[in-house]
């Protein structure tokens, strides 16, 4: 079918797109532009699953058994704790699993979409069949499309052929009447990917209906990655439940040596193993990792795979692009350069026709020839549009060249009005490893000239003539020095150059390979462009520094353009710190190694030079963050520990490859991502501690009282309370802490840390400790004054511990002390802790509870000893930290 046919059988517009209500009948028709997933686990066996503990059945039969022996209120109270603890980790895997969910939306590709006639972004999920659609190099299509317009267009469909070439598209018509996926080359399908140049489309399939959807599952599901962190502690809590198990054995068996009751030593037993197993642990560092995910989304930066979360802690270089990401990426030209004359262009956005060159005089143009072609070719060899929205212009697409634009603009040329005289024939899209772009052009007289524009120094090795006082020269070595005096000259003032360059082309058949065309050609002239450093760059990269982090600028712009900026932004100390992508050629990765470390600024870059820049700085050992967001630069964002890609300029491609996608494209936000990856991986190491101690406490104190042949300080219920209580919401609260202060003035972790370095372990068994001595403490006191009178004792000790542990969750907000920072700072946690309190003093005086938990009123002079206790460890640790600090 001709493409006229296509767009009257799919009812669409090329020139309009779809209506918004045709677009909304459609979507009713078709459904949406997605792959039926496969079988989620239910909510059901998710709820069930909480109960598939080991330890957590041995006690539900235990409970079971001292029901049927008549221990109702016991067994009941006993299931009813096991049950809302199997609510709320049931709670905390769907929470995690919900923000695992959201972040994949989050990242679904999006689709240029002509509606309503405009282009407009969407989520490709809300294509219907009928939708005109525009892609480029780097992006993965969202749906099937008939071609309509191509330019040198590749598109990789090894998915869907298995054929890694990628296979050259063309609008023809084809005559097979039932051909391969591989043959059909006016089609593009879903899921493939544009590997070069770019191209117009109407939707024909969308969702099952593609032939992506027909062999469906092939596709890949994303699988659920766990962070290193995670690993470690799936290890560890294998060791943690033997030790946990060990010692509750022996607390049984010393318990039945001493002369207890085998049954009810048993059932302390069981309830002390389901208490101090961290079997929540793992759910909740996933709910932390996914809250802080959910934090970092606030501050524009999402995080595509989990374990970027915790790597980002330990970044020690961040490699970023200059333009756009340090930059503002609002281009403005403001110098025009041609035969050895500079004219000035004023940076104000005044499109109206009026003229500003010069910086006091104004200039006409159209009596400045040179300039006129200057401005009419940048016009020309251009893939972007002005779009006038309101009342003022905007760009739709690449801003470089939409400077370009404006310039002429300014000077009264309009792309419109030329596209009348001149007719586009080809077009040679721009690639940052050829750093050039060229088209072919035919005037009103049926004359074909070849427009070329790009990097000034690139482009000046492919001229043989130059343009000077309206004569062409040709080139030789003083023009070439001029060239490149006013290139310098121009970068020195922290402006992108770019060069333009014709030739006229006589042969009929129009050049298939772009070397064809850029070459013996005629140098016109240069355009500058300012493109300010966006303003929070400079502290932030300072913060970096601080931080440990050293920041690296990675740009394919000129040497002196990239130095200008690096020096405004701090990156810069000395012009020693610059390498070449012309040095960076002669070096292998291991030369470079001995280099890299003095290297801050790296100018006129490929793509390519990326991953060798990646590699020479990890083989030193470097934690490396890497931004990027061509389709070339997915092999270094692959490599880096820490691949960025740039939400609003980046192609699929890179986004498929980073793990952190920047939605504002600003260097800032990877700092903010690094300040927000060391403190959630703080704040997890907080809440170990936090629980961890408090296990090793609830341990303790049961062992020593059975090796001190005292009776059972607390009751299972108590236990399985302690365990409730203590450990669901201020756990939880930890993980929401603010970081400390001194959280970007510390060296990034190191990468192979271990769960307990930095004294965690320490503090765990340390703190325990303390906390099961000071409950037995209590408890002793309070028995010895009335051995009688067991149970209240034992609400002493029960009490005790839970404030012991109360009080701990303060100082686990800080590695150095608790009042090294306001100890109620985090609002979550002050909340989280009254309520537990509160839960305490309901079970101690709440009439009908007090049978089940085995509790009787707590006198007021008694609350004395149970604060002083359970303050005590805090207070001596502050104590010492004091005195430490004092020495
Ligand atoms: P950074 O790496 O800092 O983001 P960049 O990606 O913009 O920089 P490139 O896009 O590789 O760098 O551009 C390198 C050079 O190519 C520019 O300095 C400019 O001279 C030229 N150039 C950039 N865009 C175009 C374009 N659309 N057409 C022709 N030449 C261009």
């Amino acid at each position: 079918m001709k493409e006229k046919e296509v767009e009257k059988s799919l009812n669409t517009s090329i020139e309009q797109g779809l209506t918004t209500k045709e677009v909304e009948l459609r979507r009713n028709k078709f459904g949406w532009n997605e792959l039926s997933e496969g079988e989620k686990q239910s909510a059901i066996l998710l709820f069930f699953s909480q109960f598939k503990d080991f330890m957590v059945l041995v006690l539900l039969g235990a409970t079971l058994i001292s029901g049927l022996l008549g221990e109702y209120i016991d067994a009941i109270a006993i299931m009813a704790i096991v049950l809302i603890n199997g609510i709320l980790g049931f709670i905390q895997e769907r929470k995690a699993e919900k923000s695992l969910d959201a972040l994949k939306n989050l990242s679904a590709p999006q689709v240029n979409v002509l509606r309503n006639g405009t282009w407009i972004k969407i989520n490709s999920r809300e294509v219907v069949p009928g939708d005109v659609i525009k892609f480029s190099s780097g992006d993965r299509l969202g749906a099937d499309i008939r071609l309509i317009q191509v330019n040198n267009l590749e598109i990789e469909e090894s998915a869907l052929t298995g054929e890694s070439i990628p296979a050259v598209k063309n609008t023809n018509i084809i005559h097979e009447k039932s051909p391969n996926l591989g043959d059909m080359n006016n089609m593009g399908f879903m899921g493939t990917m544009v590997t070069r140049g770019n191209g117009v489309g109407i939707v024909t399939g969308i969702g099952m209906s593609t032939a992506m959807g027909k062999i469906a599952d092939m596709i890949q599901s994303a699988t659920a990655m766990i962070t290193p962190l995670q690993r470690r502690l799936q290890q560890l809590g294998k060791i943690l439940i033997t030790v946990a198990l060990l010692l509750t054995l022996l607390v049984v068996v010393v318990g039945i040596i001493h002369g207890h009751d085998a049954y009810t030593m048993f059932l302390a037993g069981v309830s002390l193993a389901v208490a101090a197993i961290p079997e929540g642990l793992p759910a909740i560092v996933t709910v932390a990792l996914s809250l802080g995910v959910q934090r970092m989304i606030k501050k524009n930066a999402i995080v595509r795979k989990l374990p970027a979360v915790e790597t980002l802690g330990c970044a020690s270089v961040i490699c970023s692009d200059k333009t756009g990401t340090m930059t503002q990426n609002k281009m403005t030209v403001t110098h025009l350069w041609s035969g050895g004359k500079t004219w000035f262009v004023k940076a104000e956005e005044d499109p109206d026709g009026k003229l500003f060159f010069d910086r006091e005089l104004p200039v006409d143009p159209n009596e400045e020839k040179s300039v006129q072609q200057l401005l009419t070719f940048g016009v020309l060899c251009n893939h972007t549009e002005l779009v006038f929205k309101g009342d003022s212009y905007s760009i739709d697409g690449d801003p470089t060249e939409g400077a370009l634009l404006f310039a002429a603009l300014k000077a009264g040329i309009q792309r419109n009005t030329l596209l009348e005289q001149f007719e586009i024939e080809k077009e040679y899209p721009f690639d940052s490893t050829r750093k050039m772009m060229s088209v072919i052009v035919k005037d009103a007289n049926g004359k074909r000239f070849a427009i070329t524009k790009g990097a000034p120094d690139v482009l000046v090795e492919k001229c043989e003539s130059i343009l000077w006082d309206g004569k062409q020269r040709l080139m030789n070595k003083d023009l070439n020095t001029s060239v490149m005096n006013a290139v310098n000259d121009l970068a020195a003032q922290a402006l992108r150059t770019i060069a333009i360059a014709m030739k006229p082309i006589h042969s009929g058949v129009l050049p298939e390979k772009e070397s064809d065309v850029e070459k013996d050609l005629t140098f016109i002239g240069l355009q500058g462009m300012i493109d300010p450093p966006r303003p929070e760059v400079k502290a932030a990269v300072e913060e970096c520094k601080i931080a440990g982090i050293k920041t690296v600028m990675i740009t394919g712009d000129h040497k002196a353009t990239a130095c200008a900026i690096a020096e405004q932004l701090g990156i810069l100390d000395n012009r020693e710190q610059v390498m070449d992508g012309q040095r960076l050629n002669e070096l292998t990765v291991e030369e470079l190694e001995n280099e890299v470390e003095n290297i801050s600024v790296f100018a006129r870059v490929t793509p390519e030079h990326k991953l060798k820049i990646v590699k020479a700085l990890q083989n030193r050992g470097h934690v490396v963050a890497m931004t990027g967001d061509g389709i070339n630069d997915a092999p270094a964002i692959k490599t880096a520990d820490i691949g960025i890609a740039m939400g609003i300029t980046g192609t699929d491609v890179a986004k498929e490859a980073s793990s952190l996608v920047l939605l504002d494209d600003n260097f800032a936000t990877i700092k903010a991502a690094i300040k927000e990856g060391r403190n959630i991986y703080e704040n997890i190491r907080k809440f170990i501690r936090y629980l961890l101690a408090s296990n090793v406490g609830e341990i303790l104190v049961m062992l020593f009282a059975m090796l001190l042949s005292l009776p059972l300080p607390l009751v299972p219920i108590q236990i399985l309370w302690v365990n409730l209580v203590t450990d669901g919401l201020p756990a939880m609260a930890l993980g929401l802490d603010q970081p400390e202060e001194n959280v970007m003035r510390r060296k990034p972790r190191h990468i192979k840390e271990g769960v307990f370095a930095r004294g965690l372990g320490w503090k765990i068994v340390s703190r325990g400790f303390l906390i099961g001595i000071s409950t037995l403490i209590a408890f002793m006191v309070v028995y010895y004054k009335d051995p009688n009178n067991l149970e209240y004792a034992q609400t002493i000790a029960f009490a005790t511990l839970v404030l012991a542990q109360l009080i701990h969750v303060f100082d686990c907000r800080s590695e150095i002390s608790v009042f090294s920072r306001n100890p109620f700072g985090n609002k979550y946690l002050v909340w989280a802790v009254i309520s537990s309190a509160a839960l305490m003093v309901a079970v101690i005086y709440v009439p009908f509870l007090q049978p089940v938990f085995h509790t009787l009123p707590i006198a007021l002079n008694d609350w004395l000893l149970i604060v002083g206790m359970s303050a005590l460890p805090t207070f001596l640790l502050a104590g010492s930290f004091i005195l430490r600090k004092k020495q």
